[in-house]
Formats: structure tokens, sequence, C-alpha cells
């Protein structure tokens, strides 16, 4: 049977690629629909109940920036917020929060459910209905053919989805749901490259049967963190602390006892994990000179007897991970609620994509998410958007929205996969971006706000409260030039009180803020110079310090870019020995003379090429071309 409604854009999958596509694309107003397995699992979170951290936390504020929901769902589900990073400069610092699950699946499907243009139909996508390599439809499960202009694949774990505990294995798309195997056997059919990867989860424990009088707690921040540019810490619900402990010898021996049934070590799983989130059989084999590896005892929710201690993922057998548990401080007693996993599933070698997402062999088809080779709610969420908002405009007849890697880690993120591929999950980190100092989580919105309203993915609120922003930042900072400390200003006491170099001449408040030993908050917390922003836009604030005292890095990162846009089709002779060019580390000659670009644009957008790097091979280039 052929459904009625065409469509503009078809999501298959409602994880956190798909439910940020399909708000994204009914956001910039075509017709839209979810197809979706189960409703019930409408943005849950597969494995650690957590949004953010270092190089997350910056997509998450990017996702905002654009209109997307993840920072706001959280501030409505986070139960534990911080800031890491916090003592190191802004580019570094990352937002994290621990999330009640129930809360954050709740906060997404009422946003779906109340979404203009956006319609949800629970059923497996079994089929494409492809013309001419153009998508025009899918096929359900039942039968039902839905058909629309564009259609965005966002199905994580679930293609081809094998679940291994143990030598034992099952299939399943993560535990609990079924996997999609008609699809992933018609997708093998069509020209992608695929191949497998794996990823894996630890054993849920019952908060009842821990003690925690032996664990360290670990509070969130004060004053707590928020998301969304558009949030506050009243939404916040309680907040609850997290706990740490430790693995210990006893535990590792035991882990090593059963490896001869572990189906990573008997080579029965053959995708690839994660490098940087491994199971803890994985660590104990690659750091086999550590005594210890630390575990983060969190929440699973408000409401809920479930824990789980995240450094701890596992696919050892059921013995091995009761045994292993139980030999931890503060779990002796502990009582598995679910065993621990690991799941293998085809992914597509993103290369095969455009820089919009859209696939390069069937037009009309775009993939986001885990199946493009990457691990994680931020980095599924941030390409869902783009591939929803991309769907949305082809449908429109529009161009596509494409982020540089100057402008954001969303640009980044797709380049990478897109240019590079990758072998293993990839997941973000602010050392993955050359120009870190200019993609701050704090200015996300300064860099993409204006792009996402122009293109319909950013609502008239966000847009007023952002021009009001902007413009409270820019009168202040003009106050802050146009005002002047005399050396016999009543305030100068006290501010030599906290100068290295006391008062002698004329200085503007914007000068002294530039000083290492003073910040914004100090200076207006003196008498007379107070301008009252820090009460009334914290956030606008936060921005006047950070612009006044990384001006000058700022300037010469833009500097940097301005820089190698000029050079960017510079060409690079074929048979060039890096190994000549002084100053290169071994590194960066090794991945120079193994990727061999052909221009310094290309080799500017090798992984852990920096623009030093780039600097030192055109003044080579220069003297020798
Ligand atoms: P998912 O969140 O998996 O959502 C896929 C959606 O598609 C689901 O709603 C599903 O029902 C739907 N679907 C699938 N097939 C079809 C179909 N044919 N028709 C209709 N709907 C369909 N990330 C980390 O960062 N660190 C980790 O350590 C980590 N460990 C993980 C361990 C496990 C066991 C699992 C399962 C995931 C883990 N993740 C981890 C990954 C994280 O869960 C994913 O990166 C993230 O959820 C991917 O989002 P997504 O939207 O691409 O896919």
């Amino acid at each position: 049977m052929v459904y009625t409604q065409q469509y503009d854009v078809i999501v298959v999958g409602g994880g956190h690629a798909g439910t940020e596509a399909a708000l994204a694309a009914a956001r910039i107003g075509v017709r839209t629909l979810l197809l979706t397995q189960n409703m019930e699992t409408l943005g849950q979170m597969s494995c650690n109940p957590a949004i953010g951290g270092i190089g997350k936390g910056h997509l998450v504020k990017e996702i905002d920036a654009l209109g997307g929901e993840m920072a706001v769902a959280i501030d409505h589900a986070g139960i534990q917020f911080r800031t890491l990073n916090a003592s190191k400069g802004p580019a570094v610092r990352a937002t994290r929060a621990q999330a009640d699950r129930a809360l954050y699946r709740t906060h997404i499907r009422q946003k779906l459910e109340n979404q203009e243009n956006l319609t949800i139909f629970q059923q497996s996508c079994d089929d494409f209905i492809i013309e001419n390599d153009r998508i025009v439809g899918v096929v359900t499960q039942m039968g039902v053919k839905f058909m629309a202009k564009t259609v965005v694949l966002t199905a994580g774990t679930f293609l081809g989805g094998v679940i291994h505990i143990g030598l034992e294995n099952h299939q399943g798309g993560r535990a609990g749901d079924a996997p999609s195997n008609a699809l992933a056997k018609r997708l093998r059919a069509l020209p992608f490259r695929v191949d497998r990867l794996k990823t894996g989860t630890p054993a849920r424990l019952d908060a009842r049967t821990l003690d925690y009088s032996v664990m360290q707690e670990q509070p969130g921040d004060t004053p707590l963190p928020v998301f969304s540019y558009l949030g506050n810490r009243a939404q916040h619900p309680r907040q609850i602390s997290c706990y740490i402990t430790h693995t210990n010898s006893k535990t590792h021996d035991i882990i090593r006892s059963g490896l001869d049934r572990s189906p990573m070590y008997t080579g029965v799983i053959e995708g690839i994990g994660p490098r940087y989130c491994p199971s803890i059989e994985d660590k104990i084999m690659r750091f086999a000179d550590k005594d210890t590896h630390q575990i983060f005892v969190e929440p699973e929710g408000l409401n809920s007897i479930e824990v789980y201690p995240n450094g701890i993922s596992t696919s050892l057998p059921f013995d091995v991970q009761m045994e292993l548990i139980h030999s931890i401080r503060g779990f002796e007693n502990a009582h598995i609620i679910r065993p621990g996993y690991a799941i293998e599933y085809d992914f597509f070698d993103p290369r095969d994509l455009k820089q919009s997402l859209e696939t390069k062999y069937i037009q009309g088809l775009f993939f986001a998410g885990q199946i493009n080779g990457t691990t994680g709610y931020e980095e599924a969420g941030a390409q869902g958007l783009m591939a929803g908002a991309n769907a949305a405009l082809q449908s429109l007849g529009k161009e596509p929205l494409i982020l540089g890697r100057e402008q954001a880690y969303l640009g980044v993120l797709i380049d990478d996969l897109a240019t590079l591929g990758t072998k293993e999950p990839y997941r973000m980190f602010t050392s993955r971006a050359e120009y870190r100092l200019l993609l701050r989580e704090d200015n996300a919105d300064i860099r993409l706000t204006e792009l996402g309203y122009k293109v319909g993915l950013v609502d008239e609120h966000r847009w007023q409260a952002f021009n009001a922003k902007q413009e409270a930042v820019e009168q202040e900072k003009q106050r802050l030039r146009a005002n002047w400390v005399h050396p016999n200003h009543p305030v100068v006491p006290e501010l030599n009180k906290i100068l290295k170099n006391p008062v002698t001449r004329e200085h503007s408040l914007e000068e002294l803020i530039r000083r290492p030993e003073m910040t914004y908050a100090t200076l207006m917390s003196l008498p007379e110079l107070d301008s009252g922003l820090q009460q009334q836009n914290e956030q606008a604030a936060e921005q006047v310090e950070i612009q006044i005292k990384y001006a000058g890095y700022i300037a010469r990162q833009l500097d940097e870019i301005e820089r190698t846009k000029r050079n960017e089709n510079t060409q690079i002779p074929a048979d060039m020995d890096f190994s000549l060019i002084s100053g290169l580390s071994n590194e960066v000659v090794a991945k120079l003379s193994d990727a061999r670009p052909e221009t310094i644009g290309k080799a500017s957008r090798i992984s852990g090429i920096t623009p030093a790097a780039i600097s030192l091979l055109l003044v080579y280039l220069k003297k020798h071309g």
C-alpha cells in the first residue's frame, strides 16, 4: 500500500541523529516523517547516561546554536553538571552533564510530538525505493510505502547488529531491540563500502547493593553550568552526586583468567572498537603496567535504582562479569541488573558521502550518526542536524549548509569523515580542530546562529535573544574602552591590592582586564566600576572577558586562516621529501609522506597537521619552489 501523503524528508531511526534530523527538517518548514522501530525509545541513550565532555560539549553547543534540541534536553534532564578543564583556557573548557535517562527521553519525545510539520510512524524500514539512482521512498516491514523527495538514514548500531556476551551471541540492534537485517541486506546490495565496527557497554548495577561509604563522592560544580544558550539553572532537576571507585590487581587477575572466553580475544568479534572508550579487558591488556583503573559510579536517574559503572565496559562471560565486579571496592555485594555486552554492526565508509552528508551514489539519500563510523550521542546528533537540514534544503531546491573546519567542530567532524574516512569508531576531541581558539563552547552562537537563522533552523525567539546578547557585549566593550582609572581614582588602593604592578598612570578598564591577574568579575566587584551586566546576562559578561583577554591570540588565528585560504591551491611537488623540512615532527613527516597531499589545502585537512606545520611547509616551498 502507498501512503497518500507525500513527504519532503523521511528520517529513518529515532535515536540521537534521527531526532535532531527530523526536528531540523521540520523546523525548516518541510513535510517530514520520522519512521522509527519503536516510539518508546525515541531519544534513548544506548550507553552511558551523559551528554557533553571535551570536544563533545562543543558539538552540543553548536547543535544548540543552530536551533537543535540536545542542549535544551540535557538542561531539563541533567542531574549533575560539571565544567571540565575549568582551570584551563576557554578553548578547551567543556560542559558535561549526567542525565536522567527517562527525563531526557521524555523531553525529546515531547518536542517531536509538538513539532509542526512533523509526523511520526512506528515501524521498521525494510527497503528503499530507488529510481534512476535517486531515492523516492521507503517500504516498511508491513509493506507500507512512504514516498519522499529525500531520505535520511540514521539506523545506529542496528544494521546487522550482533550482541556478544562471552562466547554467546545473538542478533540485536542493542540490548532489548531487534536488529535491522532486511535493510542491512538491501544496503549491502548498493555500491557503498560497508564494514563492521564494535562497541560495548558495562553491566548496570542495583544502587541499593553498593557501599557508597567507601567511595569518593563527586558533586557537581557550583555555580551550576548550563548547556543551552537559551537555558537557565532553574530548568535543571534536583542535582545529585556521582562517586568514584577503582579496579585493583584482583580485578585484573579475574579479567585475565576470563580472556579465553572473551569474544574479543578469541577472534569471535572482528569489528574494531572505540580506541578512546575501550573495554576493561582491552585496558588491562593495553596498559599492562597499570594496576588500577578509575570507575565513575553514575546514577541513571533520580527515580531509578540503576547505576552505570563508567569505565568497565565488557563483553566477558556473565560469570566473569559478576566476579570482577564483586572484586571492586564498594561493589562487593553488587547485584547486576543488566549484563554488559558488546555489539558488532555495519557501518558505511563515510568517504562515500558528500560534505552535505548526501551519499555519492544515491541522490537524495543522506546518512547520519553511528552508521557513518562515529561513536557518541553528540557526534550523532550533530550529523543528524546537518543531514536533516540539508535534506530539507535539497527538497526546497536550495544550496546545502556546509560548515568549514574554521567555523565549527561540526565542520571538522564532517570533513574528517568525508575526506579521511575512519577505521575505528570516531569520537570528537578538541585536538582534531586546527583552530581551537576560535571554536570555543562559549562562542558557538556567534559562529553559527546567524547561519542557522538564514536557513530557517533558528526561530525568532533564539534570534532575538542572540541579538540582545551581542548588543550587550558590544556596549560593554565600548564602555570598558571608554572608561579610565586615574592614579587618584578612589578605587586605586583596592585595585593595587590585586595588581602585580600598581597603577601609576591612566588605564582603561579594558587594559586592566587584560592583566593576567585580573578578571572581569573581580574588576566589576570594585566600587563604581560595575555596569550590572554580570547580574543581567552572565553569558554576555563571559563573552566580554574572553574577547578582551584573548584578542591577540584570536587575531593571530584569524590571520592563519586567511593565510591558509590564500594558499589553498598552492601545489606540493609529488616527489616532495617532507623530512627535509626542519621543525616538522616525525609524526607530521610520516603523515604527510603517507598521504602525499597535492595542495596546501589538502595538507591542512589531514588530521594532526597543525597550522604551525603548514607555515613551515609554506616557508620551505617558497624557498625551494
Ligand atoms: P541510535 O541511537 O542507535 O539510534 C538508532 C535508531 O534507529 C533507533 O531509534 C532504532 O530503533 C532506529 N532504527 C534502526 N533501524 C531501523 C529501521 N530499519 N527502521 C526504523 N528505525 C530503525 N557511545 C559512546 O560515545 N561511547 C560508548 O562507549 C558507547 N558505547 C555504546 C555501547 C553500546 C552497546 C551501544 C549500543 C552504543 C554505544 N555508544 C557509545 C554509542 C551511542 O549509543 C551511539 O553513538 C548513538 O546512540 C548513535 O546515535 P544514532 O542516532 O546514530 O543511533
